[in-house]
């Protein structure tokens, strides 16, 4: 036998409250509620484990952090605890977020739900598929390069990254600060807005989050789609594109006419050059932020009597997994004297190109931008053995991260059964713009956007 939900109970209590309040026989026995400051009451949640939480420990799927128990929370966990939630889990991902599979986590894989022959997409995978197994509604992960909409897409669920600067990093293990923002997994639009809207928002404690008011982004759920341009970027239907996919965009396109939207081609010409740049700049950011797990401070130390630098060597060796140890190096060669210009400020150079990109196509009237989420749907585990074929999977996501623009992913319908995510961008700091396109898509395709 099951009782009701935490969920259920908490709504139940509310409800009851407010009839007996409105009720004639005038009972008077409550004088204040907290509805309002408690909006995920009884909601259990899942944080990825390279958010700081101060019960669980804080690995970032690596073992060189293997057991560590970080002394503070983060700002987005602290966030959640005060609006009543309850932090049931911390979930597996690629190692240091570095990733687009799972396979990197020092813990091992995490399977996708839906086919657990396929891999859930990473980095937050098991944030996707700790969602999407029903284990919890909402979920964080964090994004770098797609580290949450690609996942989202991959296992059927809802995935939000926010705009650079709209939700605080503190208390996040930090990959490539420049790109890094925390996410919201959701099991459906609503649940990932509220998630958003109780995390989002200035913090003190870090300077790069924005002082702009967060609106309430649950009201998004009734704006019409009317008068708004959704503009479809060629660069993201190239030819090359598996066409079933470009079929289940072509439908959402279409589900979105249908609420009133228009639709208008658009370029976003540098989209080419995303994966090289972002490729220079998150391992460029990534090999200083890890310089710091050197065994003094943090987690794993292996020890031995040849001195310091050994030590060094032999944790950092020991600790990081290969893939890590590949962003490490290449980071470090492009901020080498000498290749500083070549490589990390001509790729800043080019990143600049790709932010104008989107702020001219915004310019021109177009509202939201619809892309697929990913070329493809998940694939099996070990199926991709070259890195940069495994790259290639944030082709279409990486841009976001960027030019600091909102993207989220709303599941569009499956192929072979597997699910096929959708991905809605839109302007900096319109995250209710964008939930607004996201409600409106997932209305109009009811039942088939998991058919
Ligand atoms: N898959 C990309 C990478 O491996 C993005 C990761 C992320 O967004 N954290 O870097």
């Amino acid at each position: 036998m099951t009782g009701p939900t935490a969920v259920e109970s908490v709504t139940a209590s509310f409800a009851r409250m407010e009839a007996v309040r409105a009720g004639a026989d005038g009972l008077n026995c409550v004088l204040w509620s907290d509805r309002e400051r408690a909006p995920l009451a009884g909601y259990p949640v899942a944080v990825k484990d390279n958010i700081a939480t101060l019960d669980l420990p804080t690995t970032c799927g690596s073992r060189i952090l293997e057991g560590y128990v970080s002394p503070y929370e983060a700002t987005v966990v602290s966030r959640l605890r005060a609006a009543g939630s309850v932090v049931l889990c911390k979930t597996n991902c690629d190692e240091f977020a570095m990733g687009s599979s799972n396979e990197n986590s020092a813990y091992g894989p995490v399977r996708n739900p839906i086919d657990p022959c396929r891999v859930p997409g990473g980095s937050s995978g098991g944030s996707a598929a700790a969602v999407a197994a029903g284990i919890v509604r909402i979920a964080l992960g964090s994004e770098t390069g797609g580290s949450v909409r690609q996942p989202a897409a991959f296992c059927g669920v809802v995935g939000v990254k926010p705009t650079y600067g709209r939700v605080s990093r503190f208390g996040l293990v930090a990959f490539a600060s420049s790109l890094d923002q925390v996410g919201v997994l959701g099991r459906t639009v609503d649940d990932a807005a509220l998630g958003m809207e109780v995390i989002a928002g200035r913090d003190p404690y870090d300077s790069t989050s924005a002082d702009r008011p967060v609106p309430r982004y649950r009201d998004a759920a009734s704006q019409p789609m009317r008068g708004l341009t959704i503009g479809r970027p060629a660069e993201y239907f190239p030819p090359s594109l598996d066409r079933r996919v470009a079929a289940l965009c072509d439908r959402a396109l279409d589900a979105l006419r249908s609420q009133g939207a228009q639709v208008r081609d658009i370029s976003l010409p540098h989209t080419d050059l995303a994966i090289p740049v972002y490729y220079i700049i998150a391992p460029a950011e990534a090999s200083s932020n890890l310089a710091r797990f050197d065994g003094v401070r943090y987690g794993l130390r292996v020890t031995g009597d040849d001195g310091l630098r050994a030590m060094y060597e032999r944790t950092r060796s020991r600790g990081f997994g290969p893939e890590v140890t590949r962003r490490v190096l290449l980071g470090t060669y492009v901020l080498s004297a000498g290749y500083y210009d070549a490589y990390y400020k001509k790729a800043q150079e080019v990143r600049a190109c790709i932010t104008e990109d989107f702020r001219s196509a915004f310019a021109s009237g177009i509202d939201v931008i619809f892309t697929p989420t990913t070329p493809s749907p998940a694939f099996e585990l070990g199926a991709k053995s070259d890195p940069y074929e495994m790259y290639l999977n944030d082709i279409f996501t990486c841009t976001g991260n960027l030019a600091g623009v909102p993207g989220i992913s709303v599941p569009i319908g499956r192929v072979d059964g597997l699910p096929i995510g959708g991905q809605l961008i839109t302007r900096h700091f319109d995250e209710a713009g964008m939930f607004a396109a996201a409600y409106a898509l997932e209305r109009a395709l009811g039942d088939e956007a998991h058919r």
